[in-house]
């Protein structure tokens, strides 16, 4: 599958995401299980007003990325979910049926608080 070109874009389409109630836990999994040092340096990251809690500024990519909600996997490749930088790639349909319903805003309703 061709990739999107996301090396250097700075989290520029990491802003407030939904994520379903099992999406919440494996990510407060992952980050529980994290050594202190890079739990902490990843929370304190100064970040673009608007931009996930989770994008790692300092690497420039997805802190959290084995365990992102699913929106987070289907952009860019999703006739709704269009990355400007390659809106080619964009041809799958959404199937709403048989989805787990989201219970929140990432970065919202859920930010570091919520994962002590
Ligand atoms: S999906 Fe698009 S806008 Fe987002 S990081 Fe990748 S190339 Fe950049
Ligand atoms: S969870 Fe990761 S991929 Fe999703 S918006 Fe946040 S930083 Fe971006």
């Amino acid at each position: 599958m061709e990739i999107l070109p996301c090396e250097g874009c700075k989290g520029l389409c990491c802003g407030p995401v939904p994520v379903t109630e099992s999406e919440f836990k494996k990510i407060k999994k992952k980050i529980k299980s994290m050594p202190t040092k890079m739990r902490s340096e990843l929370e304190n990251q100064k970040r673009y007003y608007g931009t996930c809690i989770f994008y790692d500024l300092n690497k420039d990519r997805c802190g959290i990325h084995s365990v992102r909600p699913e929106i987070c996997r289907m952009f860019g490749y999703y006739k709704d979910l269009v990355c400007f930088r390659k809106p080619a790639l964009a041809t799958k349909n959404i199937d709403q049926s048989d989805k787990e319903k989201h219970v929140g805003i990432l970065t919202l309703d859920f930010t570091w608080k919520d994962l002590k």
